[in-house]
């Protein structure tokens, strides 16, 4: 077995035990077991004579020295946070890939030109805190000193308290002290299993994102209504919030089956639905029901005619049902466009290591979107996965993963 593959093998299967809550397992920003996986791939790194250096915001470098340590680096890595019960490869292939090139490198005595980073990202998971690329955008010193106050999902402690808990620095993440600059960087590869069933329809081992999805989401929805006898209020009477709610996810589906016609992709969900469980009951009409819309897509012109939608339909609902929506506060990302020529690059690497590959874009979010959005040459390999992801039955081939760092290895051979 070659450097790369057992190492891959020890590291995947070392993370699936260290972290195991089954069904799964659970790596919660700034927890004990995201510092787990975090401690293991230091530990790789040190046997593997990589630098170690950890930014305020407790991301993770790990560097192998290149012959010119001046010239820009090559970064690569990904996130080691997972989300609850969640698969072992989200997020951990981006950090293990980089490992296993540099243990390949390693084996072969190869000195890199240019030094190569593998980063661990912290709290890449929106389960956590309700926002993404929080370790991301901290790497880069751009995280808003405002967002360490977020509280995390589970505990209602902000993310402020869970760093310093940690051991890390709050106050250099607010004064935008960091380890990564842009400048200094060449180009940033993330490594990341599909998260859709894509690759495993097409039959190919890789992909080759283009761009990373938009989006925006209501967290904190509502639709209010009032709350009636359900025998005693004629239908006339009624504010039912469960009817606005339908006629707000019907009119919503109807937009998209029109955005699709036009030929456009866009993804729209509706995760969390709920009436009020301290109120409601099977003879009472709801008069509040709580929710979350999530919309995604690639082209920054759909994603604001869904916004005037979402407008549009919100004031038709008020009219006719009596029913008010009130979408809270708005999250918002932008679409990320990952860099061309590095695209051509890892697609000539991928042909000439014999590696199929299918260029498309990325549905989900991640921490590449923060790089490319920063100014840095950016791009992703995706892994073939079945079963999805955010759960625990993801399903990645080691093969795959090997077809992923063989891209890589012939990138960092061939890089100037
Ligand atoms: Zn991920």
């Amino acid at each position: 077995m070659s450097a790369r593959q057992s190492l891959a093998r020890r590291v995947f299967s070392a993370l699936a035990e260290g972290t195991a809550d089954p069904p799964g397992v659970t790596r919660a920003a700034y927890g004990p077991s995201e510092q787990a996986a975090h401690d293991l791939a230091r530990h790789e790194a040190e046997a593997l004579g990589c630098e170690i250096a950890i930014d305020p915001a407790g991301n993770l470098l790990m560097t192998l020295p290149g012959s010119d340590r001046r010239a820009q680096r090559l970064l690569l890595g990904s996130h080691l946070d997972s989300v609850p019960h969640g698969g072992n490869y989200d997020g951990a292939a981006g950090v293990v890939a980089g490992l296993a090139l540099i243990a390949e490198a390693r084996a072969r005595g190869f000195m890199p030109p240019r030094d190569v980073t593998v980063v661990a990202f912290r709290a890449e998971e929106a389960a956590w805190f309700p926002l993404s690329y929080l370790g991301s955008e901290a790497a880069l010193g751009r995280l808003a000193a405002a967002l360490l106050e977020t509280p995390r999902s589970d505990t209602g402690q902000s993310l402020a308290e869970h760093m310093r808990a940690a051991g890390f620095d709050p106050e250099g993440v607010a004064r935008g002290e960091a380890l990564l600059r842009p400048d200094d960087i060449g180009a940033f590869v993330e490594v990341h299993i599909e998260q859709g069933p894509v690759l495993v329809g097409a039959d190919l081992p890789l992909g080759l994102v283009t761009a990373i999805n938009g989006g925006f989401r209501y967290m904190q929805a509502r639709a209010v209504g009032a709350w009636d006898h359900s025998g005693a209020t004629p239908r006339r009477h009624r504010q039912d919030a469960v009817l606005g709610l339908t006629d707000l996810v019907t009119g919503l589906e109807a937009a998209w089956d029109r955005i699709e016609a036009a030929g456009q992709a866009v993804t729209l969900t509706f995760g969390q639905v709920a009436t009020d469980p301290a109120l409601h009951g099977g003879s009472r009409v709801a008069g509040e029901v709580a929710f979350s819309l999530d919309v995604r897509g690639a082209d920054a012109g759909v994603l604001d005619e869904l916004r005037r939608d979402c407008a549009r339909l919100r004031d038709e609902i008020a009219e006719t049902r009596g029913v008010v929506i009130d979408f809270g506060p708005e999250f918002t990302w932008p679409v990320a466009r990952m860099t061309p020529a590095l695209i051509a690059r890892l697609e000539a690497c991928a042909q000439t290591a014999g590696i199929p590959i299918l260029r498309m874009p990325s549905g989900a979010g991640h921490d590449a979107a923060v790089m490319a959005g920063a100014g840095i040459a950016s791009a992703m390999l995706f892994v073939r996965n079945a079963e999805g992801s955010h759960n625990p039955d993801e399903a990645m081939d080691l093969d795959d993963f090997a077809a992923a760092v063989s891209v890589l290895w012939q990138f960092l051979n061939t890089w100037p």
